[in-house]
């Protein structure tokens, strides 16, 4: 045993137990574990979560609100003209060192797995996917991450970017990434489909897509991803991101792709931060909150979680990035506020993101790397509202970062000057 957490709460149970953790992997779980003179570290009765996961996040573009000039329109195509600017002039070693900043903050608040989604396409070549690879070598120590091979240009509007996407892949993306949506039509958005799987059965990669990210009710690229899904036997290896439409769906349609999804296996993630600026926009009132249809997908079944798409970047100013906030706002988009759902929220952040990225070994139970995060809170409820610092952060066992900062208030005397 080289470390034991003491006092730890996990999820649903009144009692603390100590966690033991042997190298890599927790060897045992329970109440008052025997002192082997191993380190010790107080967890003080809060809770103790297996690592976070963020999914979907745009490392290469992070960040870059700190140079960019204003989005004045506030909406995605102004967003993709003012990264495209970068974007021409992207060199690996800048994007690393942006990218390397946020994942770090993101391993501070608990994330312990990241999937970052590089732009791949005849503007900014492989660049930033190479940009990516020095971040993901850099940050080895710290978490574990997949790079996306993305086409924000599309693939078939884009021409030369599927073999840009090949190459990427050869040179060391995880996932197969894809923007069908924004195709021109219906039918080149199924032939970019088509693509991507062939890209994914090729190298035998997962897919990640985002999907039908627009107000357009009549955007329905899940639908054939789906498809395409069950199809291919893709069953639990395809994230579909956003899928916004489905908001503007009428409920018979939306009942059928629900339906579909949950059949497919396919994994919704919600980005409720960049679609509650982002979306809508042209809506007069009512304004959609442009997300998936949440409560439907879970009450069929399906596998859903959210992420942190952007952080400061032309798209979206804010984003810290931490996954507690992300469970907070899907609480308040999707309206997700009951005991179980707030529990529902913590499977999305832990259990599902590590369905879907298909992470084994997962969870605290004896045998499971000790990817952990100590929250100073006793319990889901309280680590939603108050998305306190996390304490402690462990990845294979070691600890990979902590908190000090206190925060108090000042006793002082009105009668003294000082
Ligand atoms: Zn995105």
């Amino acid at each position: 045993m080289s470390l034991v957490i003491r006092n730890a709460r996990l999820r649903g149970q009144a009692q603390s137990v100590d966690i033991a953790i042997d190298g890599e992997r927790i060897s045992a779980v329970g109440p008052n574990l025997a002192d082997s003179g191993a380190r010790t570290i107080d967890a003080a009765g809060n809770l103790v979560l297996p690592g976070f996961f963020n999914l979907h996040f745009h490392a290469d573009k992070c960040l870059l609100g700190e140079i960019m000039r204003p989005n004045v329109s506030g909406t995605l195509p102004e967003a993709i003209e003012i990264t495209n600017d970068f974007k021409r002039n992207y060199d690996p070693t800048e994007v690393a060192t942006r990218a390397v900043r946020s994942m770090e903050a993101g391993v501070m608040n608990g994330t312990t797995f990241f999937r970052l989604f590089a732009d791949v396409g005849t503007i900014g070549g492989l660049q930033a996917a190479r940009g990516l690879f020095l971040a993901r070598e850099r940050m080895r120590k710290y978490c574990r991450t997949q790079v996306v091979a993305f086409p924000q240009e599309g693939i078939v509007r884009d021409p030369g970017a599927a073999e840009l996407m090949d190459e990427a892949i050869k040179e060391g993306c995880d996932i197969v990434g894809g923007l069908p949506w924004y195709e021109y039509t219906d039918e080149e958005a199924h032939q970019h489909i088509d693509i991507c799987f062939d890209l994914a059965k090729k190298h035998d990669l997962d897919v990640h897509m985002l999907v039908d990210d627009t107000d357009d009710a009549n955007s329905r690229s899940l639908e054939y991803l789906a498809l395409k899904t069950m199809r291919e036997g893709f069953q639990g290896r395809v994230t579909a991101s956003h899928c916004g439409a489905m908001a503007g769906y009428n409920d018979v349609y939306a009942a059928k792709i629900v339906d579909m999804v949950a059949t497919a296996g396919v994994t919704i993630s919600v980005n409720a931060h960049i679609n509650l600026v982002c979306s809508a926009r042209i809506d007069r009132e009512p304004k959609r909150r442009g997300i998936a249809r949440v409560k439907e997908l879970l009450a069929r079944g399906a596998n859903v979680i959210t992420s942190q798409d952007d952080v400061n970047d032309p798209y979206y100013p804010f984003g810290k990035p931490d996954p507690l906030e992300c469970g907070v706002m899907i609480a308040h988009v999707a309206q997700l506020t009951l005991p179980h759902e707030l529990e529902q929220i913590a499977n999305m952040l832990t259990v599902n993101s590590a369905k879907a990225a298909r992470v084994t070994e997962y969870g605290i139970a004896p045998g499971m790397r000790a990817d952990l995060v100590v929250v100073s809170a006793p319990s889901v409820h309280e680590a939603l509202r108050l998305q306190p610092p996390r304490r402690h952060v462990f990845k294979d066992g070691r600890e990979v970062a902590r908190a000090t900062l206190t925060q108090e208030l000042v006793a002082w005397d009105p009668q003294s000057s000082l």
